[in-house]
Order: structure tokens, then C-alpha cells, then sequence
């Protein structure tokens, strides 16, 4: 007999990055040599003194429980980081080290939204939030963003999405899947619009910030007006190649603080205590590593975006900052998950369909930086061999 689930399950989504992971490694496993532009996850190994944190805390008997919050060591660490990065200061008992920044969105989507209210999210985005929105009844409204404006916020849009309904309005900047950034003046904008509506709080999704041009980006965090307001998201996967590690943070207002600690004890307890010291070494060792990452990261864009331009019926636009390319194929007359297929399955590069990021991603492909440039060379002519054809 079928199981029958609590009818809460269907607002959640399955993210199509883990689909496309699992088609990938079925094709690796028969032999096929695949270039995996697919996962926003760097193909750097975690740095060695990181790793060696972490074991260090695993021989020293670090391998219980934590405070739910996390290590005071990180959460202190985590609280002078956002000082140095964004000029203000956090006391670090708002400062919550979860299993990763995924369940740091999820619980305080959890918190916040009651059935019926909305959350405004620039879209194409993260499908993870509109997802665990709908999971808490909530209602995601879209605000679209244009591949001509180089999917740049467009405030006046924000503002007429905003209502008497909405309670948060979700920020991912550097963003994916378009790599665009905010700049200083758009969050102070946002915060002038915002800040005669005490109900609306920010998530910033700051994930993507270290490996930004500059290493840090602007945040609503920093703007007076919506300082106790902001719930900064950001975690140690991207920057610190520690995808499987599972480590992120939030810092939020307290109340919400006390909130998404309770969610914690309830579901995972506390993060996983060697990560948590790797995670301080991470972020208190030399930063050198992320400087690495992020100028080859810059190189590889580089070369994916001109390679990319080079081929007939797509065109890409560089916003800038990350390891995402979006470039819109429009051009090729195709639906962009078909295209994905095809290029994943004739001609072995893994990438993801625009679509898979909520609407108005139709007409565009996700490539990440993730392989190395010779491989990323033999994308783009494995690319280009497949939207031509054969002769
Ligand atoms: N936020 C964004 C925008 C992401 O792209 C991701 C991962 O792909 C996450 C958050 C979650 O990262 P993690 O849970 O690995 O820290």
C-alpha cells in the first residue's frame, strides 16, 4: 500500500542541480567522459590546513555535541569577520553555525512566514526559496530580473512588489544563478523603501561574497535603517570549498536568533563539531587560498563567457562576480532544458537549464566555472559542436 504524506510535502521542490548530479554520475559510472559545469560547487580540494582543523579536532575528542548555536570559539570568529567585511558591529549571540546556509534559509523562512504572506524574490533565483516558502504557506512573488540590465535589481519593481502581505524580501548577491551583485547604492535604495515597513525583514544571501571581484559585497546588513531587520545568510561550502562539510551561519535579530535555535535543537541539534573548528581555521588562517580560488575563478569566467559569445545564437553577458555563467540561448530556438539534455547526453557537458531557477529563467543555460580551463576550452568546442549539428 502507498504510503500517504502530510500534504505539507508538495510545496516542497527538488533542487534539479542533485537530478542533473545524479544523470551525471550514471554516465561517468558507463564510462562517458563528462565536463561537470553543472554544481555550484568549486573542484578545489578543501584547504589542507583546514582539513587538517578538522582532524585535529576529531583526535583531540571534539566529536560531541555542541551548544545549538554552535562553538562560541566560531561564533566570535564569525561575528569580527562580519565587522571587518561589512563595518558593523554583531554581538555573537546573534550568531547561529548551522549544517551549512541551506537550513539557515529553511529555518528562517520556518520563523517568519505565516500562511499567506509573501516573500518578494528577484527571480531567476536559488529555487531553494521559493520552495521552502511554499513549504510554510507562503506565497513567493516574483520580481523579474532582464538579461539586458544584466539582471540588475530593478527597485522600482521591488517596491511595487512590495504589500501589506509581504514579510521578507530575499537578496542573493552575488547571485545565482546570474552572478549579478548589488552595489552599495542599490542596498541603500532598498533600505529607504523598507524602512517604513517594520513587518518586512531582508534575507541576504551573502554565499557567493568571498569569491566576488572585491571578496566582500554589500549587504543590507550595513544600512542603519534595516540593520536589526537583516538576516545575513553566508557559509563555508563555496569560499572554502567545503560543500560536503556541511557548515554555514546565519546572523539574525535576536528574537529570530532564539527562533532558529529551537528549530535546530529540534531537527539537527548543532552543526558537526570538527567542521565547526575547521571552520574557524578557515576563516581566522591566512586568506590567501580564497584569493587563489577567486582569481582563477575570474580567469575561467572569462574564458567561458568569450568562448560562449563566440558561438552562434548565444550570447553572455558577465555581471561580473561568482563562477556562474547565464548565458541566454534564445538564440537556438531550443527550450533550455532540452537543451541541457542535449548537451549533457550527445556531447558530455553537464550544465542546467535557466528553468531550474524559478521562472524567467527560460532561454538560458547555468555553466559554473568549476572545471579547470583546458576543460573548460573543450566545453566550449564540445558546445559549439553540438548546436551546429552535424555537417
Ligand atoms: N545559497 C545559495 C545561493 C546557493 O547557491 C547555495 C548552494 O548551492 C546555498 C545557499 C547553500 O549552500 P550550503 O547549504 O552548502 O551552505
Amino acid at each position: 500500500m502507498a504510503v500517504s504524506l502530510a500534504r505539507r510535502i508538495e510545496g516542497l521542490s527538488f533542487e534539479q542541480a542533485f537530478i542533473v548530479l545524479e544523470k551525471v554520475k550514471r554516465l561517468q559510472g558507463a564510462g562517458r567522459d563528462v565536463i561537470r559545469l553543472e554544481m555550484g560547487e568549486p573542484d578545489y580540494p578543501t584547504p589542507s590546513h583546514v582539513v587538517e582543523a578538522g582532524c585535529r579536532a576529531l583526535r583531540q575528542g571534539f566529536t560531541r555535541y555542541t551548544p545549538v548555536a554552535g562553538i562560541p570559539e566560531l561564533r566570535d570568529a564569525i561575528a569580527s569577520d562580519v565587522a571587518r567585511s561589512h563595518g558593523v558591529h554583531v554581538d555573537p549571540s546573534r550568531v547561529v553555525v548551522t549544517p551549512g546556509a541551506k537550513p539557515m534559509i529553511f529555518f528562517s523562512v520556518l520563523a517568519l512566514v505565516e500562511p499567506g504572506d509573501e516573500v518578494v524574490i528577484p527571480a531567476p533565483a536559488f529555487p531553494v526559496y521559493a520552495s521552502v516558502v511554499r513549504f510554510a504557506g507562503g506565497r513567493p512573488v516574483f520580481v523579474p530580473l532582464r538579461a539586458d540590465k544584466d539582471f540588475a535589481l530593478d527597485l522600482d519593481r521591488v517596491e511595487d512588489a512590495v504589500s501589506e502581505r509581504t514579510r521578507l524580501v530575499i537578496l542573493n548577491s552575488p547571485s545565482n544563478p546570474t552572478g549579478a551583485v548589488l552595489e552599495r547604492g542599490e542596498t541603500a535604495a532598498l533600505a529607504g523603501i523598507l524602512q517604513d515597513r517594520p513587518r518586512v525583514l531582508v534575507l541576504s544571501d551573502e554565499i557567493y561574497g568571498r569569491l566576488s571581484d572585491e571578496g566582500r559585497v554589500a549587504s543590507m546588513l550595513a544600512e542603519d535603517a534595516m540593520a536589526d531587520r537583516t538576516i545575513l545568510v553566508d557559509g563555508f561550502s563555496k569560499a572554502y570549498s567545503m560543500t560536503g562539510w556541511r557548515l554555514g551561519y546565519g546572523v539574525l535579530p535576536d528574537a529570530l536568533a532564539d527562533a532558529v535555535g529551537l528549530l535546530q535543537v529540534n531537527s539537527n541539534s548543532c552543526a558537526n563539531a570538527a567542521a565547526q573548528w575547521a571552520g574557524l581555521e578557515a576563516l581566522t588562517a591566512s586568506q590567501d587560498c580564497v584569493v587563489e580560488m577567486r582569481t582563477e575563478l575570474r580567469a575561467r569566467r572569462r574564458l567561458l563567457v568569450d568562448g560562449l559569445n563566440r558561438i552562434d545564437g548565444i550570447s553572455c553577458s558577465d555581471p561580473g562576480a561568482g563562477f556562474f555563467a547565464f548565458p541566454s540561448v534564445e538564440g537556438l530556438a531550443r527550450e533550455a532544458e532540452e537543451l541541457a539534455d542535449l548537451l549533457l547526453h550527445s556531447v558530455g557537458v553537464a550544465c542546467l537549464p535557466g528553468t531550474a531557477f524559478n521562472p524567467y529563467g527560460e532561454g538560458h543555460l547555468r555553466l559554473s566555472c568549476t572545471a579547470s580551463r583546458e576543460r573548460i576550452g573543450q566545453a566550449l568546442d564540445r558546445i559549439g559542436e553540438a548546436v551546429r549539428g552535424p555537417r
